[in-house]
């Protein structure tokens, strides 16, 4: 049964996060100075189970979400993924089972994770040149593996396999172009993400935003676009058709042109909190009652009222954060 907030936005959408760690230290995200040895990530036990994850999804598909996320931190390091995946892909009402990863180890884990039901993947990858992506993901893994994850999503028939770029002026804006020639044709489907100020342990600036207006307008330059229109109501990324048949690219303006008004979009974080923007400071903790026994009932209502308050449009009231508040970190809540 659809359940809507206060703007009337249904609850469609959920990202699971299954873990805090990652195996890079992008430096937008999880900076070697803050995410460093001294960092506490979550222990063992208050990171929820397989069975735990199972069952709030359920709970969710039982109030309208049809798409589930898998993402983390860095998803793919949580032990027999696809082990999930299965449990996940088995829930009736869930059409749409997806995963983003920074691709790292998906060369040998994508038949694996397809042959359990995952239907589709995103490889985040925000430069193909060595020298750049190691500087961007401060780490000695070389570009090759992800390219090869890249490519073992395509032969495992994980389509459409997107590629998501975040750009950043000065850093890899220089990338748009090499990584369109790259992938055109290839059934890769490119989307070029504006920097975001999500959490609190990056020095965001505005000047670093690559607009997605100047995006197209680079890639119009070589290679001609037209806009493919859809429907607002849980579009995230706009999308373009390459005039020359060789595929589409997308463009997810999150801070020039915010999408709020049509966002349908919940998010699950490892240790079961349910946050409800990106830029949320605290989430509703799920997985106590889960462990204290509460029922589906009593946690199907939790959630519901939860979703019924919401008021959250961040992203359109940006130039009014005090900078102040507390914010939930990016590889929290896996973007
Ligand atoms: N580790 C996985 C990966 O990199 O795909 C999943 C988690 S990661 C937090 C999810 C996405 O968030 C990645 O595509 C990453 O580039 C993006 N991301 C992280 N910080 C961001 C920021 N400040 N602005 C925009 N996107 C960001
Ligand atoms: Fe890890 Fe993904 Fe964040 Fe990079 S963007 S540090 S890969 S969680
Ligand atoms: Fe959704 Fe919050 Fe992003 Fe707006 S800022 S689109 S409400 S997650």
């Amino acid at each position: 049964m659809a359940t809507f907030d206060q703007l009337s936005r249904p609850l469609r959408d959920l990202r699971v996060s299954v873990t805090d760690r990652c195996n890079f230290r992008c430096r937008y995200c999880m900076p070697r100075e803050v995410f460093g040895r001294e960092y506490r990530f979550l222990d063992r036990s208050e990171v929820l189970t397989y069975e735990e994850i199972e069952r709030l999804v359920r709970i969710f598909v039982g109030l309208g979400v049809g798409k589930v996320r898998l993402t983390g931190g860095e998803p793919l390091i949580r032990r027999d993924l696809p082990v999930l995946v299965e449990r996940l892909a088995a829930i009736d009402g869930l059409d749409d089972l997806t995963l983003t990863t920074n691709g790292v180890l998906l060369a040998d884990r994508a038949a694996a994770l397809e042959a359990a039901g995952l239907d589709r993947v995103t490889i985040s990858l925000d430069s193909i040149e060595p020298a750049s992506f190691r500087l961007i993901s401060d780490s000695s893994i070389p570009v090759e593996r992800v390219l090869e994850g890249i490519d073992a999503a395509l032969a495992a028939g994980l389509a459409p396999v997107k590629v998501n770029v975040v750009l950043r002026r000065g850093i890899n804006d220089d990338q748009i172009l090499p990584m369109v020639r790259r992938f055109r044709g290839s059934g890769v489907v490119l989307r070029f993400i504006e920097y975001m100020d999500a959490g609190r342990s990056h020095g965001w600036e505005l000047e670093q935003v690559v607009p997605a207006e100047e995006i197209i307008a680079r890639i119009d330059q070589e290679f001609p676009l037209e806009a493919i229109e859809e429907p607002e109501l849980g579009r995230v990324a706009r999308r373009w058709r390459m005039k020359d048949g060789a595929g589409e690219v997308g463009v997810i303006a999150s801070v020039s042109q915010p999408f709020c008004r049509g966002c349908t979009r919940a998010r699950l974080s490892p240790e079961g909190r349910l946050y409800l923007c990106l830029f949320a400071g605290t989430g509703l903790d799920l997985r106590s009652p889960l462990r204290q026994g509460a029922s589906d009932e009593r946690l199907e209502a939790l959630v519901r009222r939860c979703w019924a308050v919401r008021s959250d449009r961040y992203s359109e009231l940006r130039s009014q954060d005090g900078g102040d508040e507390p914010r939930v970190e990016m590889s929290h809540i896996g973007g």
